[in-house]
């Protein structure tokens, strides 16, 4: 029989709409991966079995040496590859306590699968070699940067070199002094006391990813390079905390916050908080930090508005001789200060401000000797010189879940204070601030509702994070708002599953906002290839991350790529 046309037009149409999913209908290329280890033998056996015939097989094994892929014979199934240890053991890379490897399979339909594990043995060695800090350095004008690879500092040089050349402008104009050698700036790729520190023309500034301490890198350099500056102005020594931070405060604006640093001061002097000048000129460093270095910073910006910068380096020179240089003694110029101080107004607000900022910077050190004890470490002079631990403690910070999580909350906590606009902003800052307060006093204590969401956002980051670097597209999905936002989905597991089989892979949380139901997290992504000649682009690209709580989850619904810059105007 003749086929009817339109019929067979019809079978046709059919036909062609099942095709693809004819095609598709098997399942995607699967694969299982195990380790035989036997240690009698030293050897390692890295099997294979794939579901589907294979054109290529490679295998990256993830210990100290090699880390390039190796490619496996297809001859036999399963496919294996049979690793010999050295007698003292198998080296792993610094920081690792398991072996990383991946298989890199393409079948013979062309289909690709990337599969990354890790295995534990008795026959791996922990690297506990001491590190070694490479500084790069890259020279600016009168002043050059120093940074080590793979930190937040490397990937930001361009943007810091303009702040630190403004930073420094404004120190050099303020102070009208130039440096008469040049300045060497260290970026620490981590918080360490304060954040900023000098030892004549060397500089060591704070640049960490996850900036708690609520001062900009700008204000940082134009206090330490004021002291750099005014190193040799005279007797330092003799003229005391008061005038030597009074005068970094000064040519900064304030300490450190872009401050109103007279109306600061005029604060503290109509409150409680007050520090008497005698009790600063005598005692400056068991004094309260914040208030000692504001009242100090006014004091001297009072005395250079008045009679100027050449009888202000003169008294640095001769820091009892009051009465020769100014016609008054120091009493009688503090109570002049004062006075003009005492006439400028306040407000209720002003005073809560700084009340809180107090116990911000208190909070702040005992979190960091109770959960950070390598930011209670001070930089030494000479980095060639730091021993073991000094290293390791400038190296990175703490990176624990509750690091993470009070970090967050600290930053959250100081961006409330120091941007106040409203009492409603001061009392959100205060909560942030008690409830890390709560935890660094009894770290045992439960969460409390505030800090058991921020946690709970942190806890979303880390599965992903794992997920990522086992490539468990599963786990990666759970962190996902696929019910509302399906194409970010498809879109973040395609662009996720194209990446390489990651040796270490980091989201590091940076920053957080939080409202009813909705959040938004800055996170920083490090990873490094498995395969060790292998270059990632744009390693530590910063992401902001867009969760929803569904049905009392955060998951994640977009990200878009942010740029330093952004983040650093604050
Ligand atoms: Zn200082």
């Amino acid at each position: 029989m003749r086929p009817h046309p339109v019929l067979s037009a019809l079978l046709l149409l059919l036909v062609t709409a099942c095709a693809p999913s004819l095609f598709t209908s098997r399942p995607p290329l699967a694969a299982q991966a195990s380790v035989a280890d036997d240690p009698a033998q030293h050897s390692l056996r890295f099997v294979l079995a794939a579901d589907a015939p294979l054109a290529r097989a490679q295998l990256i094994i993830g210990s100290q040496d090699g880390r390039a892929p190796i490619d496996v014979p297809l001859n036999a199934q399963p496919l294996a590859y049979t690793l010999h240890v050295p007698d003292e053991g198998l080296l792993l890379p610094p920081g690792e306590s398991v072996l990383r490897y991946a298989w890199l399979l393409r079948s013979i339909d062309g289909e690709t699968l990337t599969l990354a594990q890790s295995t534990t043995s008795p026959q791996l060695l922990r690297n506990d070699a001491p590190p070694v800090l490479q500084w790069h350095e890259t020279q600016v004008n009168n002043f050059s940067l120093r940074y080590l690879d793979d930190t937040a500092a490397a990937r930001d040089i361009d943007l810091v070199k303009q702040t630190a050349t403004d930073a420094l402008t404004r120190s050099t104009l303020a102070l009208d002094w130039s440096p008469r050698k040049p300045l060497v700036i260290y970026l620490v790729p981590r918080i360490f006391w304060q954040g900023g520190a000098d030892f004549d023309n060397t500089i060591f500034i704070s640049y960490a990813e996850r900036e708690y301490t609520g001062v900009t890198l700008a204000d940082y350099i134009a206090h330490e390079g004021a002291h750099a500056l005014t190193s040799d102005w005279g007797n330092l020594g003799a003229a005391g905390g008061m005038l030597a931070e009074g005068i970094a405060v000064y040519a900064t604006g304030g300490h450190y916050q872009p401050d109103v640093l007279d109306q600061s001061a005029a604060t503290l002097v109509q409150s409680p908080l007050f520090i008497p000048p005698s009790i600063l000129r005598r005692d400056f460093a068991n004094q309260q930090h914040e208030i000692a270095y504001t009242e100090s910073g006014s004091f001297v910006r009072y005395l250079i508005d008045r009679s100027g910068l050449d009888k202000f380096h003169a008294l640095m020179r001769r820091p009892t001789d009051w009465q020769a240089i100014y016609g008054k003694d120091f009493e009688g110029l503090t109570q002049d200060w004062l006075a003009t101080l005492r006439q400028l107004s306040d407000t209720n607000a002003d005073l809560s401000r700084w009340q809180l900022k107090i116990r911000f910077y208190t909070l702040l050190r005992t979190y960091e000797e109770r959960f950070d004890p390598g930011a209670r470490r001070l930089p030494s002079q000479d980095p060639s010189k730091w021993d073991v631990a000094l290293r390791q403690a400038m190296r990175a910070p703490a990176d624990s879940e509750d690091n993470r999580v009070l970090e967050l909350m600290l930053q959250m906590a100081i961006r409330s204070i120091e941007n106040s606009r409203s009492p409603q902003q001061l009392d959100l800052g205060e909560r942030y601030l008690a409830d890390v307060e709560r935890k660094v006093q009894t770290p045992a204590a439960p969460d409390d509702d505030l800090m058991a969401e921020v946690r709970a956002i942190v806890k979303v980051l880390e599965q992903q994070e794992q997920g990522l670097l086992y490539r468990d597209w599963r786990t990666v999905e759970q962190t996902l708002d696929g019910a509302s936002t399906p194409q970010f989905n498809a879109q973040f597991i395609a662009q996720t599953k194209s990446q390489p089989a990651w040796l270490h892979f980091a989201e590091t949380p940076v920053q957080l906002s939080l409202s009813a139901g909705e959040a938004w997290l800055t996170v920083a992504q490090w990873a490094e290839p498995l395969d060790a000649h292998q270059a990632v682009d744009d390693n530590g690209q910063r992401w902001v991350m867009a969760l929803n709580k569904r049905d009392g989850q955060w998951l994640i619904a977009g990200r878009f790529p942010v740029s330093p810059a952004v983040l650093m105007a604050r």
